[in-house]
């Protein structure tokens, strides 16, 4: 709840003027007509309310359309509780609308985050696979059904999707990487990038890292690692990059022998155990943080939580905390001083 303190009573006549159909200037003119007497400052008295988050402009335009204001009616309606005098409650949506993604991945993450993000109205997604559907997939990959299995993950996803938002422009790609190179066309023309696949493991996410750090395309990953859920959030020329994040591990003791502890048992795949620990729900609070995380990213209307950090969300207590965070190396191979100067023209 919130106050306002009026000993003069100058504050309810203003916001009685404040109905949303005059602007600034007209509101000032209209109260000093009622108040002739009074030396309220009207225009400061606006900037404080527009900063205490209780304004918005009512004369805010946009470019959705009627279909789009309907279909993301709820979406705006959460948008407009950070709208303020100079962003309009459509603007998140606008820009969500035109953000060009690529989704690497259709398994159980990828499936609740190609739903989630045409539900949050992206409008052109490019999504990438390679594997069929299998019975043991559908404890979390909610896009498939029985009746799809055995067949291509990218055209059992793509029916399903195009069915959820008609309206979208969605791409199938059906590549199994092997190498950065195999990325560079699908992720120049893009906006932002979502890596859920995890095969090869370990080499993926760096042949990601490689080749969207070289297209300047900022990138989310993350993973269920056990019993918790991590994200992290690459901005290039902005955070470090994973080889940055590898570089500073390598200085560290504990974190070394962490990631070796990680990676033997990565490397060491024998087909059963907690390697194939891959439990629905902490896929879908993964896909919570990580389109969340986009959300942020996107809009601004907060800022991003997991740029350049590793965010864990814990099974035990749903508590979400930072478990690493690293800064852009200079020596860094991929995005570090002699790296730029090598990739550049
Ligand atoms: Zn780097």
């Amino acid at each position: 709840m919130l106050e306002i303190e009026d000993p003069d009573r100058e504050v309810r006549p203003l916001l009685a003027l404040l109905d949303g159909s005059r602007t600034v200037a007209e509101v000032d003119r209209a109260f000093h007509e009622q108040l002739p007497d009074s030396g309220f400052d009207v225009p400061e008295a606006i900037t404080q309310l527009d900063e205490a988050g209780l304004l918005e402009d009512a004369a805010a335009t946009t470019t959705l359309t009627r279909y789009d204001l309907e279909r993301f009616k709820r979406n705006i309606g959460f948008f407009e509780t950070y709208a303020d005098l100079s962003t309009a409650k459509y603007a998140a949506q606008e820009q969500i609308r035109d953000c060009r993604v690529l989704l690497l991945g259709l398994g159980g993450v990828g499936s609740y985050v190609s739903l989630s993000l045409l539900g949050a109205g992206v409008q052109d997604l490019r999504v990438l696979d390679f594997d069929k559907v299998e019975l043991s997939n559908l404890n979390r990959q909610i896009l498939y059904s029985e009746a799809v299995i055995g067949e291509r993950k990218v055209e059992a996803a793509l029916g399903r999707l195009q069915e959820y938002y008609p309206g979208a422009r969605i791409e199938g790609v059906e590549r199994k990487l092997s190498a950065p190179a195999d990325l560079d066309d699908i992720v120049a023309d893009r906006d932002f990038v979502f890596c859920a696949v995890d095969r090869p493991k370990m080499h993926v996410i760096r042949w990601v890292n490689d080749a969207c750090v070289r297209a300047g395309v900022p990138f989310i990953g993350g993973g269920v690692e056990l019993q918790r859920s991590i994200i992290y959030l690459i901005q290039p020329g902005v955070t470090g990059c994973l080889e940055c994040w590898r570089l500073s591990n390598a200085d560290d003791e504990t974190t070394r022998s962490l990631r070796a502890q990680m990676e033997e048992r990565h490397e060491g795949n024998t087909g059963v155990g907690p390697d194939l620990a891959a439990f629905g729900p902490l896929v879908s609070v993964l896909n919570s943080l990580m389109v969340t995380e986009f959300v942020r990213h996107v809009t601004r209307i907060v800022e991003p939580i997991a740029a350049g950090r590793l965010m864990e969300t814990r099974f035990e207590d749903m508590s979400t905390h930072q478990a690493e965070q690293w800064e852009r190396r200079p020596d860094c191979p991929v995005c570090g001083d002699r790296a730029a100067l090598v990739s550049a023209p």
